[in-house]
């Protein structure tokens, strides 16, 4: 069988949910590879190994080597000695640079944001915010792809131990023009990561700028916090959590929109979430036409309860 490469976002430790997903999809085409960018432990090597993937690690000593270049020249390498049939990567700002890089790098089609990808490659993107699906195929060279997260499953790992990984090099990548000055750790809120997370509550203008109820129910139930643009815009929560159009797109179990009125360009990076709560005071707000279960009610009432109902259990 040919390989299917994966780009596999990780934290040294464990890999993201997208790089379980993406790992269980490229068991559709091939055997999966994946590659891991960064130092990874024993644990890290072994759950990736254990979604029956062969597993190359690549520990740059020199933080420039973590650009998108030298990745990007790294894929191009492996695709070009193998027998690889499509190389995935997730559809995060660093896996989109390096799947641009990439595309280049080995003269192939590139897609982006791939909701769904069939067995014959051929992808599904969602177009003006979620108004169109759309299918699209590369015709030339090694499919590049991007895949959001939650566009499939990740089957469970088997238990593996002590994966012995292959060691690859970074090529230095001479074109580059940028070089990395700092490295800032985000600051530890103990919540979890937006993009990983299983449940989410959001926060629109309805807030009125007091966040504190929605923290709240967010720590009852072990959530990420995310907002509207208007909640972000007002300087309530930073752009990085803002979910949307020009924000991030999230999948999880459970999305609570709390005082979000609904808007195309936020539902567009919502929708696919497997249950969608709703708290809005409007019965005619647009985000109860999507929501699976719609709360009439104003969110300094509704939140609080459901914190104490949480904590209840
Ligand atoms: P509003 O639309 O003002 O809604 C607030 C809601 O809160 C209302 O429905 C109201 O009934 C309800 N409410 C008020 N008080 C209470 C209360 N006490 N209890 C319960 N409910 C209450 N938006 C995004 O979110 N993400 C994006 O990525 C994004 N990208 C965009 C890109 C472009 C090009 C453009 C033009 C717009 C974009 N927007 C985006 C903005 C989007 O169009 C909306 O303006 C925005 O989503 C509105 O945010 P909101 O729902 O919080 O605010």
């Amino acid at each position: 069988m040919s390989d299917v490469l994966v780009l596999v976002e990780h934290d040294g430790t464990s890999a993201t949910r997208s790089g379980a997903e993406l790992l269980t999809l490229a068991r559709s085409w091939g055997d999966p590879v994946a590659v891991l960018v960064g130092p990874a432990d024993g644990d890290l090597c072994d759950q990736v190994a254990g979604h029956g993937a062969r597993v190359l690690v690549a520990e740059p000593q020199d933080p420039d080597a973590l650009l998108a270049g030298p990745v990007a020249a790294l894929l191009a390498a492996l695709v070009a000695a193998g027998d690889v049939v499509a190389v995935l990567l997730p559809s995060s700002v660093d896996g989109t640079q390096v799947a641009a890089a990439l595309g280049v790098a080995l003269d192939s089609g590139v897609i982006t944001r791939a909701v769904g990808v069939d067995a014959a490659l051929v992808a599904t993107i969602s177009a003006f915010a979620g108004s169109y699906l759309t299918t699209c195929q590369v015709t030339r060279g090694i499919p590049v792809l991007t895949v959001a997260l939650g566009a499939s499953d990740a089957d469970p790992t088997i238990r593996v131990s002590a994966v012995a990984p292959i060691h690859v090099d970074l090529p230095a990548d001479p074109a580059t023009r940028v070089r990395v000055l700092s490295r800032t750790p985000r600051a530890v809120t103990g919540r979890p990561d937006l993009a990983a997370a299983s449940v989410i509550v959001a926060a629109g203008r309805g807030l009125a700028g007091d966040l504190g109820p929605v923290e709240d129910l967010a720590d009852a139930l072990g959530a990420a916090i995310g907002g509207s643009r208007a909640a972000v815009d007002a300087g309530w929560l930073p752009h990085d959590v803002q979910v949307g159009q020009t924000g991030k797109t999230v999948a999880p179990q459970l999305y609570i929109a709390a005082g979000i009125s609904g808007a195309i360009q936020h539902v567009a990076g919502m929708r696919s979430a497997r249950t969608i709560i709703a708290i809005n005071s409007d019965p005619g707000a647009p985000i109860f036409d999507i929501a699976d279960l719609g709360i009439v009610g104003d969110v300094f009432a509704v939140l609080p309860q459901a914190a104490a109902a949480v904590r209840a259990r």
